[in-house]
């Protein structure tokens, strides 16, 4: 029977590679629970309806990427391509803003779009991300902001560069989307034919394409920053003036819009010329739109998502870093021998070392260069005769040297081998 293989667009995170994902993970925990953030779990499937009004039809995520499915009741459920509708539902549901203080919330986990796969795109993916609902103020822009930032410096990342931009709010928006159409129709027929079908439906993202000649087109196109009123612009202006008082630099991209309808004012991208074309670790923005959409009542909020496997990309250029080694590497050969062992590993680890046990009862050479390749420092070997008497031979796998000793004598020197171990 031939060998069944993970789906395309999927990967096997291995034990090597986790390590760093694990190294993320609690960066990512300690940078959100200095700041009062905590974690929320929604599920991984939703109402397709969630995401059709909560991104938008126009986006490619909904309109191209979504695995979307009839289930037995012939429900249409759709595997979550992104984290920030399933929080503002359960903000929602839950009725999680009802104190009328501000929710700060972050998640991590799979995602799911339809795409095609190269590296740094997946169709399972992993995102962490952060949302601060309830605050309209630019301090909470700069809030989530300087989070993303915190992760990745505390990670070591240092050659990112952040590009900033305002969308305004939806008045600025329409006035601006027909300011682009007015300026794009001239050159319909030029345009790629993606770009084409998005000239009424979602103008903006066309600003987003990578076809040569739309880019070139799009370089004389009118910037939204000239389509700002005060107040949009006061608030854009609040959050340059904070990134530089908290010394994060910032490029202004008027380029950059948001592939999701529900973003207004701030949108960000963290970007690093080491991915190649995939060079968006971080994306986010302000949503003040999204809460009332989605049936909850108006509430702003801010938010990003990191790609953990673009970052993780990053990371694995940065440093090398392997999995654990055991304290003690445990030898035995013989049925005696190897039940004492056994009994021998679960004292230890009920003190706190880290044990790795041979169980493959082979000739003790072979177990002895397993044991140098575990990288543990000590070894302890029972073998018959040691099963016998009770005793343990303790082997340092740095020096070589070794002794032979009860187990009792052993057990009575634990503190003595932490303190050596470490
Ligand atoms: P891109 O332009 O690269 O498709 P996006 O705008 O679709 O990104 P967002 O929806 O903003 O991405 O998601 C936030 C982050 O999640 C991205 O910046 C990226 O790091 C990561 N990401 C998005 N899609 C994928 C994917 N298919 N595979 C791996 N990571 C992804
Ligand atoms: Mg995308």
């Amino acid at each position: 029977m031939g060998a069944i293989r993970a789906l395309r667009g999927t990967r096997d995170i291995l034990p090597p590679e986790v390590v760093y994902w694990q190294q993320v993970e609690q960066v990512a925990r300690g940078v959100f629970a200095r700041a009062s953030y905590q974690e929320i779990r929604p599920p991984i499937f939703e109402q397709t309806e969630l995401f059709a009004r909560g991104i938008g039809e126009a986006t490619d995520v909904v309109g191209k990427e979504m695995y979307t499915f009839s289930d037995r009741g012939d429900r249409s459920i759709t595997l979550r391509p992104e984290g920030t509708a399933g929080v503002v539902r359960a903000f929602i549901e839950q009725n999680l803003g009802s104190q009328g203080n501000v929710q700060r919330l972050w998640y991590t986990g799979p995602m799911f779009r339809y795409e095609r796969p190269q590296a740094g795109r997946q169709r399972q993916f992993h995102q962490v991300g952060a949302e601060l609902l309830g605050s309209g103020s630019p301090v909470a822009d700069v809030e989530v902001i300087a989070l993303a930032t915190d992760i990745l410096r505390e990670l070591g990342l240092r050659s990112l560069k952040l590009d900033l931009n305002s969308v305004g709010n939806k008045g600025d928006r329409t006035r601006y989307r027909q300011a682009l159409i007015d300026y794009l129709t001239p050159y319909q027929s030029e345009l790629d034919p993606d770009s084409q079908d998005r000239l009424t439906r979602n103008p903006l993202r066309i600003l987003d394409s990578k076809d040569q000649r739309t880019q070139e087109i799009t370089q004389g196109a009118p910037s939204i920053l000239d389509y700002l009123e005060p107040e949009s612009q006061s608030h854009f202006e609040q959050v340059q003036q904070m990134l530089t008082d908290l010394d994060i630099a910032y490029q202004i991209n008027p380029r950059l819009v948001r592939g999701l309808d529900y973003y207004t004012h701030t949108a960000f991208e963290i970007q690093s010329d080491d991915l190649g074309a995939q060079a968006t670790v971080c994306g986010g923005g302000r949503y003040d739109g999204l809460v009332a959409e989605l049936g909850g009542k108006e509430t702003p909020a801010v938010g990003w998502a990191i790609g953990m496997e673009r970052l993780i990309l990053l990371l694995q250029d940065l440093q090398t870093q392997s999995p654990p080694s055991p304290n003690f590497y445990l030898v035995s050969r013989g049925d005696r021998a190897q039940a004492q062992a056994l009994v021998l590993a679960q004292k230890l680890r009920y003190f706190g070392f880290t044990v790795e046990l041979d169980l493959s009862g082979a000739a003790f050479g072979k177990q002895f260069k397993r044991a140098d390749r575990s990288g543990a420092p000590a070894c302890l070997i029972i073998g018959e005769t040691e099963a016998e008497q009770q005793q343990v031979n303790l082997k340092w796998l740095t020096s070589q040297e070794q002794e032979t000793l009860t187990q009792n004598e052993l057990f009575s020197r634990l503190d003595q081998l932490k303190a050596k171990i470490g």
